[in-house]
């Protein structure tokens, strides 16, 4: 039985590329592994959040999380900030970086260049803390998007560089799990950028709880060619690529099969069979969704899982502690 973790921010509405090339990997997983899902708030504060929207974007994630086939018997579902060895262990991580490594890093550029001259430093400093979360449960696995690899890259050099340094295998070193398809899914405006739920243009990006006359409205108007021809390019035909990987993986199947579905048929027909899929795929999740929002079983799930991951997380963290001498008796 191997160990999974992964988070999401609820730094917006949940996104079909969140969907896609996360969540709907969570519940396959939560079969044969000992599974921790963590709606990351601390990880959301890195821009500046409305406190009374960050809290009710928690409930709603945590909702979508049990929604879309979480099972809290079989996985420990979670708020970051109620367990308080992550940002203690995300503090020990930055101890561990260096500067320019953190530089580097590709979500952090993105980010930062929308911040003007007031750059946050926890924007920095977020790999450190998601280093933190994956090393605490001792991981073997993490089912992240594509756009998470470098992330998940530089938490193996903080594990290695902390077991290497103090000369003991505390941490376990994790790896990236990425699933079949819909890895990246890209906006539908411009398909040159991944979907993401921090993103203004509300056109660009289809949401979980969206209604299905908004999803067909989106894909109508996604940003296409003017070949009119469904084939696959993701270099000339960005746009047409993206909504083939969607309806790959809607439907599960590949690009070949796509292709000959709709050889000889055009954008407009295409995209209508891509939203009609979506909305099948999203609608399930959205009635569940719907019974479980106000439902006070929500909460009992929450301080259930957090009080499991409290137990795991401790245990790492106190070996950590001791290691580092940072114990006093
Ligand atoms: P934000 O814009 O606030 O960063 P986000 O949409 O990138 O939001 P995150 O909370 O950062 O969402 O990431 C949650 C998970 O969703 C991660 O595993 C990430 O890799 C995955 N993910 C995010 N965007 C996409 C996408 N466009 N396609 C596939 N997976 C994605
Ligand atoms: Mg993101």
């Amino acid at each position: 039985m191997a160990v999974i973790f992964s988070g999401i921010q609820p730094s917006g509405n949940l996104t079909l590329g969140n969907y896609l090339g996360a969540l709907r990997n969570f519940t396959k997983m939560q079969e044969q592994n000992e599974c921790y899902y963590c709606v990351v708030n601390q990880h959301a504060i890195t821009v500046h959040q409305d406190p009374a929207l960050l809290h009710r974007r928690t409930r709603e994630l945590a909702a979508i999380y049990l929604a879309a086939g979480l099972d809290p018997e079989k996985a420990a579902l979670f708020v970051q900030s109620e367990v308080p060895q992550h940002a203690q262990l995300g503090w020990i991580m930055t101890t561990l970086s260096y500067v320019g490594e953190l530089e580097r890093m590709t979500q952090y550029k993105d980010k930062a260049a929308k911040q003007g001259d007031s750059i946050p430093a926890g924007l920095l400093t977020y790999p450190p803390l998601m280093a933190a979360d994956i090393l605490l449960y001792q991981t073997n696995f993490v089912p992240v998007g594509d756009d998470q690899k470098q992330h998940l890259e530089i938490t193996r050099d903080l594990a290695q560089r902390f077991n290497r340094l103090y000369q003991e295998e505390v941490f376990t070193i994790p790896e990236i799990y990425l699933g079949q398809g819909g890895t990246r899914v890209m906006s539908l405006q411009e398909p040159t950028k991944k979907m993401s739920k921090s993103d203004d243009n509300t056109m660009a990006t289809i949401y979980v709880l969206d209604a299905p006359k908004d999803i067909e409205k989106k894909i109508k108007r996604a940003q296409t060619d003017s070949e009119n021809s469904v084939h696959y390019d993701a270099e000339t035909k960005p746009g047409i690529a993206n909504l083939m990987d969607i309806y790959a993986a809607v439907t599960d199947t590949d690009h070949a099969a796509v292709e000959r579905e709709f050889s000889g048929q055009g954008y407009g027909q295409f995209k209508k069979s891509v939203a009609a899929a979506v909305i099948a795929a999203l609608e399930p999740i959205q009635k569940r969704y719907a019974e479980l929002i106000d439902n006070p079983v929500l909460d009992a799930i929450l301080d259930q899982g957090a009080v499991k991951a409290r137990e795991t997380a401790s245990r790492t963290y106190d070996k950590v502690v001791q290691v580092m001498g940072l114990d006093r008796k």
